[in-house]
C-alpha cells in the first residue's frame, strides 16, 4: 500500500489540515511552509503542531511532505536572491519543521540562470551545509525537476551531485514528481520500473522518500512542467496503475498536485486506492 493525499492550504492551521485530509480519504498530505509565491510565513502555534502530530499517529498517516516556497532559489545568479532563499530554508528547517518532528520537507533545487550547472550545484550544497544541523529531525527532499529553463535537478545525475556534495547527507532524500520525470524525458509510461532501476544505480532507491503524482499536459521530454489530472494527460491511467502498484515504491507518501478542487481530489484519491486492491 502507498500513502496518498494532496496539497492542502495551511491557513486554518495544522490540525485542520489533518482533518481535511481524512475528509478527502487521504492518509498523508503536503502543505506550503509559507506563502509559495512570496515567502512570508505566519507564527507557528506549538499546541496546534502537537495536536497534528497526535492526529497523524492516531489515524495512521504516512509521513507528511512540507513544501518550500517557489520563490526560494538557492542557486540564483543574484546574491540577494540566494541570501533570501537561504534564510527561508534556515527558518523552515530550524524554526518551523522541528515542531513537526520526523516529517519530510521538499523543495525545488533552483535555477542557475545561466551560471551553469556546476556553479548552481555548489551554491545549493553550500546553503544546505550551512542550514542543516546535527539533531535535525526532518528529512530534506530534493525534488526532481522537468528541466524548464535552467532548472537544476532535471536528471538523477544532478540530484546525485548535490547529495554527494553535502557533508551531513544522511538528512537528504529525493522526491520524484511523475510530471517532471516525464517532461524531463524519463519514459515512465513504457517502463516505470526501468526508471527506478536507473534511479537506483545512480542515487540508490533508499533515498527515494516521496512521489508527487501528476499527469502531464505535454509529451515526453517537453520540459514544460504543466500538471494535468490523473488519466487526462500524456501519462495516462494505465501508467499510473503500474506506478502505484509497483512493489518498490510501496509505503511511500504519494502527493497529488493536480489541477483540482476538493471534490476532484477526493475522487482521484478514491480512484488510486481502487487500483491498489
Ligand atoms: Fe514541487
Ligand atoms: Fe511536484
Ligand atoms: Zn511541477
Amino acid at each position: 500500500m502507498i500513502y496518498i493525499g494532496n496539497h492542502l492550504t495551511s491557513s486554518k492551521g495544522f490540525l485542520a489540515m489533518g482533518k481535511m485530509a481524512t475528509k478527502l480519504g487521504a492518509d498523508t498530505f503536503a502543505f506550503f511552509t509559507r506563502n509559495p509565491r512570496g515567502g512570508s510565513a505566519k507564527e507557528i502555534n506549538p499546541e496546534d503542531a502537537k495536536a497534528l502530530m497526535e492526529y497523524l499517529e492516531e489515524h495512521k498517516f504516512g509521513k507528511i511532505v512540507a513544501h518550500g516556497s517557489y520563490t526560494m532559489n538557492l542557486c540564483s545568479n543574484k546574491e540577494e536572491v540566494r541570501t533570501f532563499a537561504k534564510n527561508m530554508l534556515k527558518d523552515d528547517l530550524q524554526n518551523r519543521m522541528e515542531f513537526l518532528p520526523g516529517q519530510y520537507y521538499n523543495f525545488h533545487p533552483g535555477s542557475h540562470v545561466g551560471q551553469g550547472i556546476e556553479q548552481g550545484v555548489s551554491y545549493i550544497i553550500e546553503a544546505l551545509d550551512e542550514v542543516m544541523f546535527s539533531g535535525m529531525r526532518t528529512t530534506v527532499l530534493l525534488e526532481g525537476m522537468s528541466g524548464k529553463g535552467s532548472e537544476i535537478g532535471k536528471c538523477f545525475e544532478e540530484l546525485k551531485m548535490i547529495i554527494d556534495g553535502v557533508k551531513d547527507n544522511h538528512h537528504l532524500g529525493v522526491c520524484l514528481d511523475t510530471c517532471h520525470l516525464w517532461d524531463g524525458g524519463y519514459d515512465i509510461v513504457s517502463g516505470f520500473d526501468q526508471v527506478l532501476e536507473t534511479f537506483d544505480s545512480i542515487i540508490g532507491l533508499e533515498r527515494l522518500k516521496a512521489i508527487h503524482i501528476n499527469d502531464s499536459k505535454n509529451p515526453l521530454g517537453s520540459h514544460k512542467d504543466r500538471h494535468e489530472k490523473i488519466g487526462e494527460g500524456f501519462i495516462g491511467s494505465e501508467a499510473f496503475q503500474a506506478i502505484v502498484t509497483n512493489p518498490r515504491v510501496q509505503n511511500l507518501p504519494f502527493i497529488l498536485e493536480t489541477p483540482n478542487d476538493d471534490e476532484g481530489y477526493r475522487r482521484e484519491i478514491e480512484l488510486i486506492r481502487s487500483w491498489q486492491k
